[in-house]
């Protein structure tokens, strides 16, 4: 007997054998038992997880010689007939190659005639999604007054592409990805048949690399019967599938996580070198980090079965000193540089790219930990307070204001760099003394001559500054050739709470919102402009 692959010859031949869709197979087999069929039915899905399949076991059911019944014989020449794809009731169309108006016209031609042989004419139009709009609108017709002894099933793996109007006359079912242990399951089972020597950790290797889909994973089971012969060798295996990048990767990650650069980018260089696909090591990375995110964020369980003991140490290990954040932040970079790298005509460069973003990336710092860090914890940052108490802020200088401004919305106070804030770079560069007590103020800006810093609530820096702020002024003025003011506030806690120092007319407080938005830039403000009056 010639050779069959594994995926034809385990091919499920009754409802019964098809693994893990029982809400397809039940729902099928209660609708023949009870003689409610629909016209048409629409399986979605992912490749390789038994659509087709399910389509023909349903096709032979309904025209075995014993049926309809929920268990095809298998025997009777309209079930084989079926199984080897020659019975005339039973039209297998790919959409892929048959997305022409003109198959479906020739097809709703066919529909009109009777059985040939059995008691229902089935259509299983395999990717239906494929067919051009006029298709679908001829396919429309006939699903409008479908003759009573035809059957549709259409079989997708991209439902979203199909009409509406389509979709409306389907009874739909989604098909389900296996789990690990299903496909191990089956997988062992096969084995047996086939009297190949298996053991768990190639099982589980060939069940993780199957990705839910059964089809795939017999296809991965018979190249590594041919490798392997009549017992399965995990090292083999774990080669076979690319598996010993896996060692690499894990130690990649620990460098980029321990901010070891040139470490890294050796690792890299030996990849590259070794000829692995820097483009599928990519894949691999991201789902290892995928991994241990999982792992830090909901503890073992969260990895399911496929991982060993072994494994599980090292990922562990891995993220012992890595804050959730900070993995959530590295499996960003490494997602959005592997989608670039699968584009790319030379992704050795943008691997290296994408290591080093991993190793200089931005450190992540939440909120709370920005503010603590600056001390604020805790401060609440008024939504206006009057730099003078209850008093409002005295209305900026009169200007004369066009038609055209007066129609514009007010605007929030925009940054712009102040013609005198090299100056003051300059001026402060000297005086590190005074730099470091400005380094945690919320606001600095200028307004005209004047110069004013603000400090948070309770800031120390705030008295000492307010101190020293004549120093600053003498010298602000000597390089600038003209007398500067210089003026410190604190923001106010509550709306009684007043500026330390406050001279000369009231400015307007730094907006809350930019006051936040300086603290996380780590920016400082440099001018603040009232729209329309300049
Ligand atoms: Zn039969």
């Amino acid at each position: 007997m010639s050779y069959q692959v594994l995926a034809r010859k385990y091919r499920p031949q009754g409802f019964d054998e098809v693994v893990g869709q029982e809400h397809v197979t039940e729902t099928w087999k209660n609708a023949i038992l009870k003689n409610r069929l629909h016209h048409a039915y629409l399986l979605t899905g992912a490749r390789g997880i038994g659509k087709t399949s399910l389509a023909r076991i349903f096709a032979k059911a309904l025209n075995c010689e014993q049926g309809p019944t929920a268990q095809p014989c298998n025997q009777c020449s309209n079930c084989r007939a079926i199984t080897k794809g020659s019975f005339l009731d039973v039209q297998e169309i790919d959409g892929a190659s048959n997305t022409s108006v003109e198959s479906v016209r020739e097809l709703r031609e066919q529909v009109k005639y009777m059985p040939a042989a059995g008691k229902y004419k089935i259509y299983i139009i395999d990717e239906v999604h494929m067919l051009s709009n006029a298709a679908f609108n001829a396919l429309l017709k006939t699903l409008e007054e479908p003759p009573p002894h035809v059957v549709f099933v259409f079989a997708t793996t991209e439902v979203h592409k199909i009409p509406v109007t389509i979709l409306s006359r389907c009874q739909r079912f989604d098909l389900r990805r296996l789990s690990q242990a299903q496909i191990r399951e089956h997988l062992e089972k096969i084995c047996r048949e086939e009297k190949v020597g298996s053991d768990p950790a190639s099982l589980d290797l060939l069940a993780r690399a199957a990705e839910g889909s059964m089809r795939d994973s017999q296809s991965l089971l018979d190249m590594a019967i041919g490798l392997c012969g009549d017992k399965l060798q995990v090292e083999k295996i774990r080669e076979m599938l690319g598996l010993a990048a896996a060692t690499l990767i894990e130690d990649l990650t620990a460098d980029c996580l321990q901010g070891k650069l040139p470490e890294a980018l050796a690792k890299a260089e030996d990849l590259y070198h070794r000829g692995f696909d820097l483009r599928q090591i990519a894949v691999q990375w991201v789902e290892y980090l995928h991994d241990l995110t999982l792992l830090k964020a909901a503890g073992p369980a969260a990895l399911g079965e496929g991982v060993t003991a072994d494994q599980l140490a090292v990922m562990e290990k891995a993220i012992a000193s890595v804050a959730l954040p900070d993995l959530q932040i590295a499996f960003q970079t490494l997602y959005r540089g592997t989608e670039e790298i699968a584009r790319s005509e030379s992704p050795k460069i943008l691997f290296d790219l994408m290591i080093v973003k991993l190793v200089h990336g931005t450190p992540y710092q939440s909120l709370p930990q920005l503010l603590a860090g600056k001390g604020l914890a805790g401060a609440s940052l008024p939504a206006s307070p009057g730099p003078r108490g209850t008093q409002a802020p005295s209305p900026a200088p009169a200007a004369p204001v066009s038609q055209a401004d007066s129609f514009e919305a007010p605007a929030p106070a925009a940054l712009h760099a102040h013609p005198n804030s090299d100056v003051l770079d300059r001026v402060l560069k000297k005086r590190p003394q005074l730099q470091a007590l400005l380094a945690p103020a919320l606001a600095r800006y200028w307004e005209g001559e004047r110069f004013t810093v603000v400090f948070a609530p309770g800031a120390f820096e705030a008295e000492i500054f307010s101190e020293k702020r004549g120093v600053l002024a003498e010298a602000l003025s000597q390089e600038l050739g003209t007398p500067v003011q210089v003026e410190v506030r604190q923001e106010a806690k509550g709306r009684s709470a007043a500026p330390v120092v406050d001279q000369g007319p009231p400015l307007p407080p730094p907006d809350p919102v930019v006051a936040q938005a300086m603290e996380i830039l780590n920016a400082t403000l440099q001018e603040v402009k009232t729209h329309g009056h300049e």
